[in-house]
């Protein structure tokens, strides 16, 4: 494939991506021509080829390593150089908010979609694994928090999260700062982290349920996750995955005092939960009662060894309450005394 007709193909790209308009052509294949030494001679292009932009991209690379080898000699060149020519299919943060915005406003599906698509063609989402714990961080560590705005863009070599093509969207949680992007350690499937703008470590409290409700109130088709593992440097994240309807059970008791909520709980597999309530000021109140069963037995619960899954159902809200693997054995000893006496106080059937 001649240089001229991918600088040309990739420009149509860039431009369908939304960040450039066809005035720009000229301008974007020049800049292409400066980075890679590709020539565009005018004769030959107009066809549009059926390659992706990634395609494209490792052929501009392969041929700028052979035309500018002095200038493109290590690793971290190179790989310096393919999120360049790959930001070029990114607009910048503010029209990649507006235009998130804009289809928000039609429909959160239609505007994570769009988030999810970007970040697939710009290729941010990259692969990577994942734990049991949730999302591990298999980047090398160099001090920069992978979260924090003040990064968005940020070269690291060799990290997953900072690289030239991340954008992350603002939004307004309780008159406090947040943002969401996407995993980039998940190359096939749109997981959402939202993290807090000040670079800080989240607490199960009141507070955090309330912005969790807030959440599935906006991203109606998430399920929000609280894990206390789920931090980097400290700086703490919520997963959002798409709702998995399997995981929404139809609960059938209730708790005393909590006659208008919904509740349920599996002491066969994992232990977990379930509270379903139109009323998701009590999810704190039921969740801080089940905890304190077991005070006058001394046998304490942490509310940190467990995660915490919010989501929406057609009615209600669901929170999910699931004690941690990775929690002590005393801990898990008393989760299941505790189920025990939650037994005993479920006599109602709903
Ligand atoms: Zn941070």
């Amino acid at each position: 494939m001649e240089g001229s007709q991918v600088i040309y193909d990739f420009v149509s790209s860039a431009i369908e991506s939304g960040g450039w308009m066809k005035t720009d052509r000229a301008y974007l294949q020049n800049k292409l021509t400066d980075m890679t030494g590709v020539v565009v001679s005018s004769n030959n292009v107009n066809q549009v080829s059926n390659m992706t932009a990634e395609e494209l991209c490792q052929i501009l690379v392969d041929m700028a390593k052979d035309n500018k080898a002095n200038e493109y000699q290590t690793e971290e060149d190179i790989d310096q150089l393919k999120q360049s020519i790959m930001e070029l299919l990114t607009p910048p943060p503010s029209v990649v908010n507006a235009m998130f915005a804009k289809k928000f406003d039609r429909s959160p599906l239609e505007a994570t979609n769009y988030l999810y698509w970007l970040n697939q063609i710009n290729g941010y989402l990259s692969g990577g694994k994942e734990t049991s714990y949730g999302i591990e961080f298999d980047a090398p560590m160099h001090g920069k928090c992978p979260l924090c705005f003040e990064n968005e863009g940020t070269y690291e070599p060799g990290s997953a999260f900072l690289k030239k093509t991340r954008r992350f969207i603002r939004l307004n949680l309780n008159n406090d700062s947040w943002g969401y992007q996407l995993s980039p350690l998940e190359k096939d499937k749109e997981v959402g982290l939202f993290f807090p703008e000040e670079h800080t470590t989240l607490f199960m409290t009141n507070l955090l349920i309330d912005q969790m409700v807030q959440l599935v109130d906006l991203y109606t088709h998430y399920e929000i996750h609280y894990s206390q593992f789920n931090y980097f440097y400290g700086h703490s994240f919520l997963v959002g995955k798409r709702v998995n309807k399997d995981r929404q059970i139809l609960c059938e008791y209730t708790l005393p005092f909590f006659r208008e909520s919904k509740f349920a709980y599996d002491m066969e597999q994992a232990n977990d939960v379930v509270i379903q309530t139109n009323r998701p000021q009590d999810i704190w109140l039921m969740i801080n009662y089940i905890f304190s069963l077991t005070v006058s037995h001394k046998r304490g619960l942490y509310t940190m060894d467990f995660d915490y899954y919010l989501s929406k159902t057609e009615t209600d809200y669901q929170m999910i309450v699931s004690i941690h693997d990775n929690a002590s054995n005393k801990s898990k000893d008393n989760w299941l005394f505790t189920l025990e006496l939650l037994k005993n106080e479920l006599e109602v059937r709903y």
